[in-house]
């Protein structure tokens, strides 16, 4: 099925075809990593996670990169502002190189828990400073960066078309840059954006780099750029981030890295709408945040709220209550009880073309810019389907490779945990020892009526290895 997504860059739902057949070279905007994550920022990781997931059980090979802010990032996502990491160094009492240990392991930790994969290559700013210079010095000799100040400044006028993403004039984005408290006078143009600073305002700035500028370190949106391009070459398939970072983020990523290349960069752009509360938009830097660590304490399961955030298409903004969550654990554990009761009634036997049927719905919502919500309801309707108990395990437990909801373990899990088979009728135990014996003579057709009879009056079925167990449902 050919994959549909809406391309921020065209402003419209496009076929996706990679640059090189078979192969997809995918790029995310990692964590600046000063804090924990919080959920909303975990929305975008996991319908990003969604696509290549999708991506890759289309059969196409997903190479996927993905840097650690831990330099750079100041808190107006351009130039102005606190630098973060320093924020959070000294919220914490730590050196930055502590706080991003820390909140990169915390990362990769709630993106374990809500089984995001890590991508292939994951690298920290801090790692790629040389690859930042070469880049800096090439636009400064093609004549798309200067020094003013002690600053290296992208020259934006230099571009016939500097914001790509939207309907912006350039006076509305003058505006956007303008809301600058601290205007920086050395700038050429309102839009250009420091590639490397010598002349840092912070006093205690604590990491600092030898440069053919001096001794200084780099702007924020420069690691993007030369991290994807390091790993992934010139012709990038697909960029990902939430929509935050469209302007100034990756506008200014595609400005220098085209400027760079004397050539078009990157084909398609995946922007995730923003998780808001009551609030607002969820963000790190207004402290009053949600993590996973907190969702756990307060006895929710994560996956639980990755079934959540399936429910809604990654283009809308997503309000986030407890109470909105509770539904969605309702929902989340009443698919995996249905599940459950496929597991005792499951010969194993699954015919491929039956499984490929209940298949068709699922990846036609996904080939359909991703839409999650509807691929849920494909599953469910494959549950619903009169297709045999196997071939609906074996349909789910696909869909589930890209959805990631561990639901045939979790229902397992409830299969084993399920109540003793005490008190159990005597009608149930004799349709029991029916059924026994229809499967000794292989009678399966009458065993599996059997078991259905069992399963209307309460009870669920499991074979083990010690043999038949029975178990309220
Ligand atoms: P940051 O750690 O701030 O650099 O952000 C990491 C990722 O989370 C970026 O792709 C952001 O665009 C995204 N993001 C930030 N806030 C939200 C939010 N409330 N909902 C969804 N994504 C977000
Ligand atoms: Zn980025």
């Amino acid at each position: 099925m050919q994959l549909q997504l809406y391309n921020t860059l065209t402003h419209k739902k496009e076929d996706f075809v990679p640059y090189t057949p078979g192969t997809v070279n995918m790029y995310t905007c990692g964590p600046t990593v000063y804090h924990y994550a919080h959920i909303g920022n975990l929305r975008s990781y996991i319908c990003e996670d969604i696509l290549e997931k999708y991506m890759a059980y289309t059969g196409l090979k997903v190479n996927r990169v993905m840097n650690i802010t831990d330099v750079g990032h100041l808190s107006s996502d351009g130039d102005t502002g606190d630098d973060k990491m320093l924020s959070g160094a000294k919220r914490e009492h730590k050196t930055v190189m502590e706080i991003a240990d820390f909140y990169t392991k915390a990362f990769f930790e709630d993106c374990d828990a809500l089984n995001i994969k890590k991508p292939e290559v994951v690298k920290p700013a801090t790692d790629c400073i040389d690859d930042f210079i070469k880049v800096i010095s090439t636009l400064i000799e093609k004549g798309f960066a200067y020094e003013a100040g002690g600053n290296i400044y992208f020259d934006t006028s230099k571009l016939d078309e500097y914001y790509k993403f939207g309907d912006f004039s350039g006076e509305d984005l003058a505006v956007a840059v303008r809301d600058d408290v601290d205007e920086d006078t050395n700038k050429r143009n309102k839009t250009d954006f420091v590639l490397w600073f010598t002349k840092s305002k912070f006093d205690d700035q604590e990491l600092k780099w030898e440069s053919p500028w001096g001794l200084g370190y780099p702007g924020w949106h420069i690691e993007c750029s030369c991290i994807s391009m390091k790993f992934l070459g010139e012709h990038l398939d697909i960029h990902c981030g939430g929509v935050d970072n469209a302007f100034p983020h990756h506008t200014n990523e595609i400005a220098q890295s085209e400027a760079y290349l004397g050539h078009k960069w990157c084909n398609c752009w995946f922007h995730v709408h923003h998780l808001n509360n009551k609030n607002g938009k969820m963000s790190k830097s207004k402290g009053e945040f949600l993590t996973v660590s907190l969702l756990k304490e307060k006895g929710y399961d994560p996956l639980a709220y990755r079934f959540f955030c399936l429910g809604s298409h990654y283009r809308k903004s997503l309000e986030f209550s407890y109470e909105n969550l509770d539904n969605a654990v309702t929902a989340y554990n009443r698919l995996i009880a249905r599940i459950s009761k496929l597991i005792p009634r499951s010969d194993g036997k699954a015919d491929e073309a039956e499984v490929e049927k209940l298949l068709t719905s699922f990846d036609e919502a996904l080939a359909n810019d991703i839409n999650t919500s509807l691929a849920i309801t494909a599953l469910m309707d494959a549950l619903k389907s009169d297709a045999s108990p196997a071939v609906k395990l074996a349909a789910i437990e696909r869909m589930d490779s890209v959805l990631s909801l561990d639901l045939i373990p979790h229902a397992q899990a409830l299969l084993n945990t399920a109540e003793s088979t005490d008190d159990i009728p005597a009608e149930v135990l004799e349709l029991v020892e029916q059924r026994k014996a229809a499967r000794k003579e292989k009678n399966f057709a009458l065993a599996d009526e059997l078991r259905d009879r069992i399963t209307s009056m309460g009870y669920v079925i499991e074979e083990t290895r010690e043999g038949t167990k029975l178990k309220k449902a």
